[in-house]
């Protein structure tokens, strides 16, 4: 059978949505070639190719001895992880190193790979690269371009999320993507999704079905996976936010504090604490007492609350400890 060539136009975007950069080991300047996981040359579309080096590419192909095969699931888990690594070097610091490092010849890369990608029209790439030289107006020029002239509804969302413009994700766009990858049950790929929505709650739970279902069939390596994705997505902030909001709404001041806490805004606590310093002292809560002389840094009052909530400790006959007060 004749094997069909990768299509440039794919081959290209493979590339650079991998950094030109085996998934696996990331090892920069190795030699590298497009793979196709599921071991069919002729199935070219964008999810079955990804960027492996030779050695990495030769562990797909041998199986037991002292060498590890590595299995297509593993592949696809290495890329789709490599190239939000790759997306989000981009936007940051590290691509400012190397901006800062050789700028000349960054830029004249950077322009000179732009000045290829404007001759094939296409814009999305295009608009990515702007993000990555910090030109937020050219950006979302390249980006309206690219969905003016038609791209599929995942890459849709992603370039909306890296305008920070989630909400001008036409609806059809958002109900068809969530449509596709719960029929398809890609609880994982969904929980991106809902992430680059901005949709947190729907995230965690999509992320959590993931990782049980993981779990469940002994896919260890994935539910390990995806519990680190989890963690460095950090979306326990956003709900921290939410319960603070309610809070608010409720006067909940212990409360309040709590999730400031959590948040790590402490500017706020000491402000807030302050505005209502006058309620807590005159009240006789002295959890709420501590929280307030430890934020103020007051030693002397802090010391004194110290000792008479020392002196409440009661341990109750069930094991629990309560404050007392005689
Ligand atoms: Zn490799």
């Amino acid at each position: 059978m004749k094997r069909k060539q990768i299509p440039p136009k794919t081959a290209a975007k493979v590339m650079f949505i991998s950094d030109r950069t085996c998934c696996v080991c990331r090892k920069p300047g190795k030699p590298c070639q497009i793979h196709h996981i599921d071991g069919d040359p002729n199935n070219n579309k964008i999810n079955n190719l990804c960027v492996l080096c030779l050695d990495c590419h030769t562990e797909t192909q041998i199986s037991g001895g002292f060498h590890r095969k590595l299995s297509a699931e593993q592949i696809i888990l290495y890329r789709d992880d490599w190239h939000i690594i790759v997306a989000k070097k981009r936007a940051s610091n590290e691509k400012m190193e190397i901006k800062e490092k050789s700028p000349d010849l960054f830029f004249k890369e950077i322009i000179t790979e732009i000045d290829i990608l404007k001759d094939r029209k296409e814009y999305d790439l295009i608009g990515l690269y702007y993000d990555m030289l910090g030109n937020n107006d050219l950006r979302d020029k390249y980006i309206e371009l690219a969905i003016k002239s038609g791209i599929d509804d995942v890459t849709h969302i992603f370039l909306r999320y890296k305008q920070g413009k989630p909400d001008s994700i036409p609806n059809n766009v958002v109900k068809r993507t969530i449509k596709l990858q719960t029929k398809n049950e890609e609880w994982s790929q969904l929980a991106r999704t809902y992430v680059q929505l901005g949709r947190f709650q729907e995230a965690i739970k999509c992320y959590c079905k993931s990782i049980l279902e993981n779990l469940e069939n002994d896919n260890i390596f994935s539910s390990a996976f995806y519990i680190k994705e989890l963690s460095k997505e950090k979306l326990y902030l956003p709900l921290f936010e939410q319960e603070y909001s309610k809070c608010i709404k409720n006067n909940d001041l212990w409360r309040q504090i709590r999730c400031l806490e959590e948040l790590g805004w402490y500017g706020e606590i000491k402000e807030l604490l302050l505005k209502n310093k006058k309620i807590i002292e005159s009240s006789d809560d002295l959890l709420l007492k501590r929280t307030l002389y430890t934020h103020l840094e007051d030693e002397k009052n802090l010391l004194k609350i110290a000792k008479i909530i020392a002196e409440c400790i009661i341990t109750e006959k069930d094991g629990s400890v309560d404050l007392k007060r005689k």
